[in-house]
């Protein structure tokens, strides 16, 4: 099988307007000359998904969306669907982010409808899983995280290009890491599943990192067995911190 290409991609939440598009040009510019470079992706808000497919037109950067609605247009106000994503120019859209999960009581029913959405629609879907600190506490993580993923995951995706984010929600966007065994051993754990659900094709998928990646830490993690990529959050709003995650790849 050949040997799969590492994915970076940069969640922007809900930060950046027009200005910060120079931050996406100068990643991009930056990135020309890597002789062997990962899969990098932006995902910045909905309102600079155009313009930033744009801008990094020719680049190895591709654009994501942050969520989508399950279906393809009608009365839903303040949603975007997959459809409206891919005629932006978005490649990739995150689904069922822990922020979503929590604010918006996002199921993994959910999940696998709007993974679905995002197959119909062309996207390549990047599914986020991950547990609580009350949950890891309790020693549930691999029971929580393997519901997610079963729950979470369509059969429609067997064949189709994809990846997975284990995000524990206790690492985003608040300095702390799991150790690399820790790491480990939910990646491994989302792999067998990958296996059991989707055979030889599970193994393609890339399970990406998320939570508190930084330029620091990211060579280690992304050295785990298991981690094929990064899901980055704060670090990837700045071009320099950015591009040295995706240099440690
Ligand atoms: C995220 O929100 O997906 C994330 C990983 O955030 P941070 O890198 O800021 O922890």
């Amino acid at each position: 099988m050949a040997e799969m290409r590492p994915l970076i991609a940069g969640n922007w939440k809900m930060h950046g307007t027009t200005e910060a598009l120079a931050e996406a040009r100068a990643l991009a510019g930056n990135l020309k000359a890597d002789p062997t470079p990962p899969r990098v992706a932006l995902c910045p808000p909905h309102t600079l998904v155009a313009q930033m497919a744009w801008a990094l037109r020719g680049s190895q950067v591709e654009v994501g969306g942050q969520d989508c609605h399950v279906e393809p247009k009608g009365a839903f106000t303040g949603d975007v669907s997959a459809e409206m994503l891919a005629d932006a120019g978005a490649r990739l859209v995150i689904i069922a982010h822990s922020e979503r999960r929590a604010a918006y009581g996002e199921t993994d029913e959910i999940a696998a409808d709007k993974t679905r959405a995002a197959l119909r629609a062309g996207l390549e879907p990047i599914v986020c899983v991950g547990e609580t600190l009350a949950e890891r506490e309790a020693g549930n993580t691999l029971d929580v995280v393997g519901r997610q993923v079963r729950g979470s995951l369509p059969r429609e995706l067997a064949g189709r290009a994809f990846a997975v984010a284990y995000e524990p929600v206790w690492a985003i966007g608040t300095g702390l890491t799991p150790t690399v065994a820790q790491i480990e051993e939910v990646h491994r754990a989302i792999r067998a599943i990958l296996a059991e659900m989707f055979g030889a094709e599970g193994q393609g998928a890339p399970i990406l990192y998320g939570g508190s990646v930084n330029p620091k830490n990211a060579a280690e993690i992304l050295r785990v067995p298991e981690v094929g990529g990064a899901l980055v959050g704060g670090a990837s709003l700045k071009c320099a911190d950015f591009e040295a995650i995706v240099r440690a790849a």
